[in-house]
């Protein structure tokens, strides 16, 4: 299973890919991910089973593509997301500040 970035096609086993994940803002459900490669930014959505990559529209997320990963599950917690894939987990902590401006 290899995940591809959306910008520069690179493919990235899931360790790699779930590692580039550095914020979760809470309030929207998605992740933003830094590609390692060629350092595009880019939001997703964490589905059961899936990736979801879409536009931000009218405060809300539409999610337009999606990438299968099998397995793939989700846990919210109240300060990170916590992404699993068989035996591993990645945590991606909520930036203190995205929680402030969602009050
Ligand atoms: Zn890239």
């Amino acid at each position: 299973m290899m995940i591809p970035c959306l910008a520069c096609e690179s493919r990235f086993r899931p360790d790699e890919y779930f590692r580039a994940c550095h914020d979760y803002n809470r309030s929207m459900d998605l992740v933003a991910w830094t590609c390692p490669c060629c350092g595009n930014r880019d939001d997703l959505r964490v589905l059961p089973g899936e990736l979801g990559f879409g536009y931000p529209r009218k405060g809300r997320f539409d999610v337009h593509d999606r990438i299968r990963v099998p397995g793939l599950r989700r846990h919210r917690k109240e300060l990170r997301l916590d992404i699993t894939l068989d035996t591993n987990v990645w945590r991606v902590p909520t930036r203190l500040r995205q929680l402030v401006g969602a009050r």
